[in-house]
């Protein structure tokens, strides 16, 4: 008799084992997928493995093979390793790897033939002549290619380096070696610089996935991936599970980004899973920034990976000068200081462009009733409604739950709201008044509801149609805009006081990154900082673009503290409907978190999230730190088999975040 092991996409970390009926003994192969009977009713899965025992008396019938696999073996053994190194359930991993999320494994390969290989003009010539730094970095990469080994590289260049550049070259001397590249993007709509670039020198052999297409779209580049036709495949977090038969290449581009980790539903980091997939593949993988991650950094300086520098910009061009303003000497309430509007002037009279950041959307974050003290809050979850304008609502920026904003008070009816917390929209306003007639192009997740926006906006932006464009962290990065000579982070302390221990690495990087975005042509750039805390750390570093001094600092305060990356930590989060269920089941997993806990492994909590309700339910959590990354993990399935297990209250739901990135 023969058996299959099969994962199931459901919230039980373990696979299911099934019988192997005659019929099906050919097809049914690591990978499949089938359909099989699960209380008692069918339900979809894959194959991972072909047993020829089974320890359960009369194991049921596999009913379906639904057709050939949908992973390959080296696919099948990465989702392996995510369900056991981010303790997720194996066929919630897989399902997550296919193009179309669950559906997807429902699907055997859709109409052979219909898809066909892309035909393409290779080769456009480029006339860059690399840098002296570029040509040593391309050629570290080359080699790390040919002698197919496990390499990590840390290309840390600074903004304006010409880091594209490289990532190209080294794509093209893998596609001599006749193999592929993935290269992670933080985000795809934005990433559309370089996947033009890539498309220039690569045509249509150069494949995007991301999940604003269409799931037909996805599903064709899938395949296109999988038969070997793209030699390229460009794409957001999820790419990392692209198919991809010949790959000896990973790029993660702007490896520090917080956007390389999922935080709901499957919660894994996109970079440190490219990492480990081109460790099974013993391939380099490259992680590119100007701000490298902490843990990154530590790597490199503990010599596991090796630190590739483009310390300078292209073609002489200088790092901008960056200028700081003390907020606390201009006038209360203003958003744009007298010298950020002597220098918005000068670029208007020079026909330059300005970018200015702010990272807060809406009018204000916080409307306070000046008679009552009343402030709107969102009836679900346990967070302040957010003032937009046009039209005037009160939005909750956690569930999107909307109120007609009106300019008296809902509870008391005086006719004075205090705002503050000033976002984008309000910027917008004093913008208008400081400078009527001056058009200013806005990009924040507002405008991006509408999917297409962000590109048009860039797109209008490039071509010169305003000279100010204002936005969110949507501009902070990775954009090459030649005429801006002007960047103003209007407010760098809006995430240095989040209750964070990567407060300080995640200022430090927006404001180096944003300003980064100035002075990418012939002419100087300028930067002007605002803040109310000149002399923090963070701020200071980013000043004088000394990421050495910066990360020193902030690595010995890690080690003091005992955060990563000196420890390993991983969260768990309790959630439900009912308060006191919560907080007791809370209260009861960190009893079975400390019964396993031994003297390596620190349980902190429990106690409320610093977002105490979100979308009606109330949220507990507990944290757990320990020097030994496997006994955290060790610890933290203790605490889950126990949630899995009967005795647990029934309307509380617990999630597990392994190497958490948010820890409020
Ligand atoms: P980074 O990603 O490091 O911030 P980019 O890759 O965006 O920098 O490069 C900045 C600009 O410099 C781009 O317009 C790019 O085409 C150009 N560039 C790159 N390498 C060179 C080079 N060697 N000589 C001249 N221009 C270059
Ligand atoms: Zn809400």
């Amino acid at each position: 008799m023969s058996f299959a092991l099969v994962a199931l996409p459901i919230p039980l970390r373990h696979t299911f084992i099934y019988r192997v009926p005659a019929a099906l003994e050919a097809t049914c192969v690591p990978g499949a997928p089938v359909t099989v009977p699960f209380r008692g009713r069918p339900r979809r899965g894959i194959v991972v493995e072909r047993v020829t025992k089974s320890a359960v008396a009369d194991t049921r019938e596999l009913t379906a093979v639904n057709g050939p696999p949908l992973l390959d073996a080296h696919l099948l053994a990465l989702t392996r390793w995510m369900a056991d190194y981010y303790l997720a359930p194996w066929g919630e991993v897989i399902a997550a790897a296919m193009p179309g999320g669950q559906q997807g494994l429902a699907a055997s390969r859709a109409r052979k033939g219909a898809v066909e290989d892309p035909i393409v003009t290779l080769g456009l010539a480029t006339r860059i002549t690399l840098t002296r730094e570029q040509a040593s970095a391309t050629r570290a990469i080359e080699q790390a290619v040919r002698a197919r080994r496990f390499a990590p590289l840390l290309l840390q260049g600074v903004t304006g380096s010409g880091k594209t550049e490289v990532y190209l070259r080294a794509a093209a001397a893998a596609r001599e070696a006749g193999g592929q590249t993935l290269v992670l993007v933080p985000e795809v709509a934005l990433g559309s610089q370089i996947v033009r670039e890539f498309r220039r020198r690569f045509d249509r052999r150069v494949g995007v996935l991301h999940s604003y297409l269409a799931t037909g779209e996805r599903r064709r580049n899938w395949e296109l991936a999988r038969r070997g036709a793209l030699d390229v495949v460009v794409g957001a977090r999820s790419a990392v599970f692209a198919p991809l038969p010949r790959l000896v290449l990973v790029i993660v581009d702007e490896e520090h980004e917080p956007s390389y980790k999922q935080s709901e539903q499957l919660r894994y980091h996109g970079r440190d899973t490219a990492v480990r997939r081109a460790q099974m593949l013993g391939i380099p993988v490259v992680l590119g920034s100007a701000t490298p991650s902490l843990e990154s950094l530590a790597n490199a300086a503990r010599g596991k990976y090796r630190k590739l520098l483009l310390p300078d910009r292209v073609d002489g061009r200088k790092l901008p000068v960056v200028r700081v303003v003390d907020m606390r000497r201009e006038g209360a309430g203003t958003l744009l200081s007298t010298p950020l509007r002597a220098a918005l002037a000068a670029r208007l009279e020079r026909g330059e462009q300005a970018l200015l950041f702010l990272n807060r959307r809406g009018h204000s974050h916080h409307s306070q009733c000046r008679a009552c003290g009343h402030v709107p809050t969102c009836p679900h979850c346990d967070i302040a409604l957010t003032l937009h304008l046009t039209p005037s609502v009160w939005r909750c920026h956690y569930c999107d739950h909307e109120e007609t904003a009106r300019p008296t008070c809902p509870r008391c009816g005086a006719s004075f709201m205090r705002l503050s917390g000033a976002g984008t929209q309000r910027v917008e306003r004093e913008l208008a008044q400081a400078f009527a007639g001056t058009k200013v192009l806005r990009l924040d997740t507002d405008v991006a509801r509408d999917h297409a926006a962000p590109a048009e906006v860039i797109r209008r932006f490039a071509k010169g149609e305003a000279p100010i464009l204002l936005g969110t962290q949507m501009i902070a990065k990775g954009l090459d805009f030649p005429r801006v000579t002007l960047v103003g982070v209007l407010d760098a302390d809006v995430a240095l006081h989040l209750p964070d221990f990567r407060a300080a690495e995640r200022t430090f990087q927006l404001v180096t990154q944003v300003a980064g975005r100035s002075g990418r042509g012939k002419t100087a750039g300028e930067v002007i900082v605002q803040t109310c805390t000149p002399e923090h750390p963070a701020i200071a570093a980013s000043m004088t673009h000394d990421l050495a001094t910066f990360a020193r600092a902030e690595l010995a305060e890690r080690k003091e503290a005992g955060y990563p990356p000196y420890t390993r930590l991983a969260a768990l989060l309790l959630t439900g409907a009912d308060e006191d269920e919560v907080e007791r089941a809370a209260e009861a997993m960190g009893g079975h978190l400390r019964a396993a806990s031994g003297d390596d492994v620190i349980v902190l909590g429990p106690a409320p999230a610093a977002l105490a309700k979100l979308r009606g339910r109330f949220r507990w959590h507990l944290l757990l730190k320990g020097a030994d990354g496997s006994r955290v993990r060790e610890v933290a399935a203790a605490g889950l088999d126990w949630a899995e297990s009967k005795s647990r209250p029934g309307g509380v739901k617990v999630a597990v975040d392994v190497d958490p990135t948010d820890v409020l």
